[in-house]
Parts: structure tokens; sequence; C-alpha cells
């Protein structure tokens, strides 16, 4: 009876602010009732939901299918190079239309366990899955980067209402939490609602795109001289993150990159 009311109380996870709303609670109501959670509310694998020993950690089974991204990839947007590529090789794409950004990094690929993880974060509301990525993004920062501002992608206002919180800012505050790296939450605004883009074709993403996001008064501040790092879950066509890499640089920021949780490859299961 108490733990079924304990478990209620975590899965109710009331708003907190538009960005944190569950992670202030869950881990907090856990700690504090760990022994009766424990038995009531046992740790789940992320990708499958079995029990394991402790929070945030896989299964074996999914551990060894998370699909990780090794090199060689693209110097500058990360993508699959072939087999025998050096180091510091770019991709055809990046060499004929040098891309505006310092360089794009992703841990996953965005298919098996790690879509799960992110439909889950988004949709199924499991906000404690934004750790688990940012854990990963660790070691994929640059290594200049010890002075970088992080930024998450924004979503537009109407979105964070039905949703309740950005994916991309809680995986920023974890990410920023575990390095002491600065973060400025409100640097970029979406000021446009932007159709799906996946379906569309290069030009009409472009369009799209086109003054979806503008600088805040206070990222302006922020920005200027900075290495920013763009922080966002998935990277599928680019055209959202690339067009928050033109903001910030038109704000003087001194470089821009990315970091993403997963991001879609040309030809992936997904
Ligand atoms: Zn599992
Ligand atoms: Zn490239």
């Amino acid at each position: 009876m108490l733990g079924t009311l304990i478990g209620r109380l975590v899965a109710l996870r009331p708003p907190w602010n538009k960005y944190q709303m569950h992670s202030m609670w869950a881990p907090n109501l856990r700690r504090a009732f760990a022994p009766v959670l424990d038995y009531a509310l046992p740790a789940r694998c992320p990708g499958c939901g079995e029990i394991v020993a402790e929070d945030d950690v896989f299964c074996v089974d999914c551990w060894s299918s998370l699909p990780f991204i090794a090199a060689p990839v693209c110097a500058r947007c990360g993508i699959d190079l072939p087999d025998l590529a050096e180091d510091g090789a770019e991709c055809g794409s990046c060499l004929a239309e040098p891309p505006p950004f310092g360089r794009v990094r992703a841990a996953t690929r965005f298919e098996g366990v790690s879509r799960t993880l992110v439909h889950r974060l988004k949709y199924a509301r499991r906000t404690g899955h934004a750790r688990i990525m940012a854990r990963h993004l660790v070691r994929l920062l640059p290594d200049e980067a010890c002075d970088a501002l992080l930024v998450p992608v924004p979503l537009h206002r109407w979105r964070i209402w039905s949703r309740g919180f950005n994916q991309s800012a809680l995986i920023a505050r974890a990410l920023a939490g575990r390095t002491g790296l600065g973060i400025e939450l409100d640097a970029v605004h979406r000021v446009k609602r932007t159709p799906p883009l996946y379906a569309l074709g290069r030009a009409a993403r472009q369009r799209a795109v086109r003054g979806a996001f503008a600088i805040s008064k206070s990222g302006a501040d922020k920005v200027r001289g900075r290495h920013v790092i763009i922080i966002d879950d998935v990277w599928t066509t680019g055209a959202t993150a690339t067009a928050c890499v033109r903001v910030l640089l038109d704000a003087g920021a001194s470089r821009v990159d990315v970091l993403c949780w997963a991001r879609a490859m040309p030809g992936g299961a997904d």
C-alpha cells in the first residue's frame, strides 16, 4: 500500500519549471525512500524495462546492442566514412560546401535502443533518460571545450506547453552538471513553428527553418566571442541545429559545435 502510494507520487511528478519537471523529484524521492522503493520500484533498464541493479544502467543485452558510433567519421559533420579514411578526413559534402559548424558529434546511431531512449524521454516523459544521454556525451566534448558554453536547441513555446519540458535542455543541464561547463538555456528562441523536416527536400528544409530561430537579449551578451556547443537529442536532417549554429555565429560566437545523443545515418536502420 505504502509502496503503491509512493509509486504514484513519483509517477505524478508535478511540473517544477519549464525545463526541469521531474529531475528534482524522482531522484530525491528515490533517495529518501530508497529502502521502500527498492522493493516497490526496482531500477529498470531504460532500454527494455528489465529489472537491473541500479538506476540509469542498461541490462547486458541492451548495453551490447547500443549502436555507438565509431571512427572513422567526417571530422566536420560526423557522418560515417569508409574504414580506411584517415583521422581528420572530411566527407564529400563538407569539402564541397563547408558547413558553418565546427563539428558535429553524436554518441549513437538513431536506431534500436538509442531510438527507444529518445522516444521514452520525449513521449513517455522519462526525463531521467537525459542523464544517461549526457553521460555518453562527455567523452565527445572537444579537447578545447573547457570554457565552452552549452546551449540547447529550443522548442517553440507551444511545444513546451504541450510537452512540459524541452528534452534538449534537460540533456544540456545534465551535461553541465557533470562537467561544470556554463549553460545558457535561453540563448536562442524558436520564434516560428516548423513542420517535420525529414520528409522535405533540402531546399524545402532550408526554407522551413529560415527565420525560425532568433538570439535572445541575454543570449547575445553571453555568446559573443564564446565557443558554443549546441545540445540536441537527435540529429536527423541537421537543418534545425544548423539554423541555430548560424544564429549563434551571427550573434558573435567564435565557434559553434553540435553534440547529440543520436544521429540518423544515411542507410541506417530507421
Ligand atoms: Zn535492457
Ligand atoms: Zn561531413
